[in-house]
């Protein structure tokens, strides 16, 4: 087989995914109902958490975390700039600032240093964000959060599954958040997951996610529920329907070896690159911990005399597919200088000028990578002459 297109992603989706689907599609119960709550209990046991609950976002997730701390007007929020529109934009949603800070160079990870400054005595939360499926410093960041009286909601729209100090991110903080979004380590299309071991957080975000109807109203989805709910708060409309939950349930039984896939791809593009000084991957810990939804290398555009941006348009001529996560949000134009330390964030801002996000998908063959690291190096190495 010739590789003649690589794309940056493709879902894996299994015969046992789609009939998944189809049987839930004529089974009479379209939305929310009883795959969705079996969803829910699957997915707490993979991560070992008390409770899941299915949103259709991780942003709906991120959202509701928020607004069920009571987080608000006059509060702030300390979130990496290095992330996606997610992580801010809810923030802003409930009337509240984000205050962006730095990464580590090595990782791109939140730095607890940078969120221990960034502290003001409006600060309420910090959202660390695992990023490309490596969890952040969780034991600084827990201590900075006691000694300030702060919660923690983790993004980890990138890390499932992703452990941390022997533990499942899910299990970690106050609350954790996950996508399901096309492009993530498991797919529902769009979909999301709150955790959290707090069984008031819990039923406050379960009744939320349905427009605010009583924790007991929820169970309405069940042939035998009586008619009559109580609305208690002013809720979102963030529930995950049947449809969406049955490939959520089916792609979460084969997580694991996904996961593994996606490792053994990491560590034979870790192989090419070991003694190509041009191209350096991030720093990924314990290999082990890692989800592998990013594959991301920092190149040394200095001396290859070429830019990030040429080297993308290279591969993209060679029909190789990558990304960029993430052009800072502090370099976006709704962001700049607008919100509280929004001016300068120097490990972020180079390394959004040397960042590649290569091909990493369960599908992907051997020959595959090779061949995107085999196009790569040659360009990395081409001004050697
Ligand atoms: C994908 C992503 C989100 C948003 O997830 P959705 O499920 O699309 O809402 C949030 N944060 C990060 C870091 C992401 O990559």
């Amino acid at each position: 087989m010739t590789v003649d297109k690589i794309p940056f992603h493709v879902p894996s989706i299994s015969r046992e995914d789609v009939e998944a689907v189809a049987s839930t599609l004529s089974s009479g119960w379209l939305t929310t109902g009883r795959v969705a709550r079996s969803f829910e209990e699957e997915f707490a046991i993979a991560v070992g958490a008390r409770e899941a609950i299915a949103v259709n976002s991780c942003t709906a997730a991120l959202h509701l975390a928020l607004a069920a701390m009571g987080i608000g007007e006059g509060d702030e929020v300390i979130i990496p700039t290095m992330t996606f529109a997610a992580t801010a934009e809810i923030v802003i949603h409930l009337g509240a600032q984000p205050v962006l800070v730095d990464v580590c160079p090595d990782s791109l990870l939140i730095d607890p240093d940078a969120v221990a400054k960034a502290i003001s005595p409006r600060t309420r939360a910090i959202i660390p964000v695992h990023y490309g499926g490596r969890a952040a410093d969780m034991d600084r960041l827990k201590e900075i959060a006691t000694s300030s009286g702060l919660r923690i909601v983790e993004d980890a729209a990138h890390a499932f599954p992703t452990e941390y100090a022997g533990k499942s991110v899910g299990a970690i903080g106050d609350v954790t958040c996950f996508s399901f979004y096309a492009t993530k380590t498991i797919t529902t299309a769009e979909g999301g997951m709150i955790t959290s071991e707090d069984p008031e957080l819990n039923d406050v975000m379960r009744s939320l996610s349905l427009h605010g109807l009583s924790a007991d109203a929820w169970n309405r989805h069940s042939p035998s529920a009586p008619w009559d709910y109580k609305i208690v708060r002013a809720g979102y409309k963030y529930n995950m329907p049947d449809t969406v939950a049955a490939l959520g349930l089916s792609q979460l039984s084969r997580a694991f070896e996904m996961r593994d896939q996606r490792r053994a791809i990491a560590e034979r593009y870790d192989v090419r690159f070991r003694d190509v000084p041009e191209i350096a991957p991030l720093a990924a810990g314990d290999a082990d911990a890692h989800s592998w939804h990013l594959y991301v290398v920092r190149l040394q555009v200095g001396s290859m005399g070429m830019s990030r941006n040429d080297v993308i348009t290279h591969l993209s001529s060679e029909g190789i597919g990558t990304s960029v996560h993430y052009r800072p949000l502090h370099m976006h134009p709704y962001y700049e200088g607008r919100f509280a330390g929004t001016e300068a964030f120097p490990i972020a801002a180079a390394a959004f000028d040397d960042i590649v996000s290569l091909p990493i998908f369960p599908g992907m063959t051997e020959e595959m990578v090779d061949r995107v690291a085999s196009v790569l190096v040659e360009v990395a190495t081409r001004h050697r002459g």
